[in-house]
């Protein structure tokens, strides 16, 4: 579903990410791992190319761009497209304040998909009720909790009826009592079989829900494995240092 190869991105001097290689399966769930700076955000962001890499390759499903010096970019309807592919969901939830939380939904399908009004209100309020948030359907995101506005963004990303989420420390944000129902959400997108790469700091998380473990340091990918095996017993000394800040 998704395969990045040869993957670089150099901010000025800083060189953020090293030729990174990495491939996604449908239906599967990758939790990626690392140390700030280590370049996860910027490996996210390269994947709905929110940052443009320097060289390499992104492919997500049937879309597919080279990037480097004699490598064409993107046109802004090529671009679109690929961003309509990739649901993403930030740490800050970004919602439109003057919008009801109905009206965040529909926006993505009324303005890029161009649905009918009817069919994007129907979308919407089955992806609330998908979320729990029936009952905040007309209500203002100033009125939720940062829990609620995140399931919210959620639905938002969902409702471009994207092939992969990508999460990106979409918990960090929040009050400890209200992670929970973010990641139960999520839990239950990856039990529907989404496609999900997730950029996280809840280990335990992780563990129990993605399939594979993806450590990142210094723009490389040092260790990718199963969640267990690379929770439970890392290969790289690395690795086992990073985790060991979580116990
Ligand atoms: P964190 O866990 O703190 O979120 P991260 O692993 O997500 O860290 P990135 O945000 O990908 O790390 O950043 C990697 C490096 O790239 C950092 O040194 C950062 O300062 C730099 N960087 C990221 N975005 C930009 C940008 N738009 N312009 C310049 N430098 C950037
Ligand atoms: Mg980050």
């Amino acid at each position: 579903m998704i395969e990045v190869a040869a993957l670089s991105k150099t901010f000025g001097e800083n060189t953020v990410l090293r030729s990174v290689d990495l491939k996604v399966a449908r239906g599967e769930v990758v939790a990626l791992i690392g140390p700030s700076g280590s370049g996860k955000s910027t490996l996210l962001r390269c994947l709905n190319l929110l940052v443009v890499p320097d060289g390499g390759r992104v492919r997500v499903g049937e879309l597919s761009f080279a990037f480097g010096s004699s490598a064409r970019l993107p046109g802004t309807q090529a671009l679109a497209k690929f961003r309509a592919a990739t649901g993403m969901v930030f740490q800050q939830f970004n919602l439109f304040p003057h919008m009801t939380v109905l009206a965040n939904v529909m926006e993505g399908p009324l303005t890029v998909r161009r649905m009918a009004r009817p069919a994007a209100e129907t979308l919407a309020r089955s992806l609330l009720a998908k979320v729990g948030l029936s009952d905040k359907a007309e209500q203002y995101p100033s009125r939720l909790s940062g829990g609620q506005k995140q399931r919210v963004a959620i639905a938002r990303a969902l409702a471009m009826e994207p092939a992969v989420m990508l999460f990106d420390e979409a918990t960090s944000a929040l009050d400890p009592e209200l992670v929970g129902e973010v990641l139960g959400v999520m839990q239950a997108l990856a039990a529907e079989g989404m496609t999900m790469v997730i950029v996280t700091h809840e280990i335990a998380f992780a563990r129990e829900v993605a399939d594979r473990v993806v450590f990142l340091r210094d723009g490389v990918i040092l260790e990718d494995g199963p969640a267990r095996q690379v929770i439970d017993s890392p290969r790289e000394a690395a690795t086992q240092a990073f985790l060991s800040h979580f116990h």
